[in-house]
């Protein structure tokens, strides 16, 4: 597995934030073009290090709006990682959502986002303005 163009050559740091011990790993590109990667305690941590080399993934986290809804912005977030590169085109896609109350947490608010497989789901119950009062 040969590190990416941009690290080439460069030794890079980072902090494991797998669990809460934040091991300090370094990884390096190997003469034969492999990785190299110190500093972890467990095969999560290198296996982080490797994802954050070669494919760095993030949970997205933001809001939508909501119709009839008691807040007019509903928190969501996607279920599990989706790469970063996605971030961006992700957010417009999301800016562009409008969703009824109520909102369970944990409803699916948008299947499938952008072809990942991943699905957003709501982060907290959101209920209708009609039943409040
Ligand atoms: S390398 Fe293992 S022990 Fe260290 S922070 Fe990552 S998950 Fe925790």
């Amino acid at each position: 597995m040969t590190i990416d163009g941009k690290t080439k050559g460069n030794n890079r740091k980072m902090t494991c934030i797998t669990c809460p011990t934040g091991c300090q790993l370094e990884v390096r590109g190997g003469a034969d073009g492999e990785l190299e990667i110190t500093g972890f305690q467990c095969r999560r941590g290198e296996e982080y290090a490797r994802n954050e080399v070669l494919n760095p993934k993030r949970v997205l986290t933001t809001t939508v709006k909501v119709r009839n809804g008691v807040l007019p912005l509903l928190p969501v977030r996607t279920a599990k990682a989706i790469p970063k590169g996605l971030l961006e085109r992700s957010m417009d896609t999301l800016a562009d959502l409008e969703i009824q109350a109520p909102v369970r947490t944990g409803d699916v608010i948008l299947a499938n986002l952008l072809d990942t497989g991943i699905d957003v789901i709501a982060s907290r119950d959101m209920e209708k303005v009609s039943n409040v009062g």
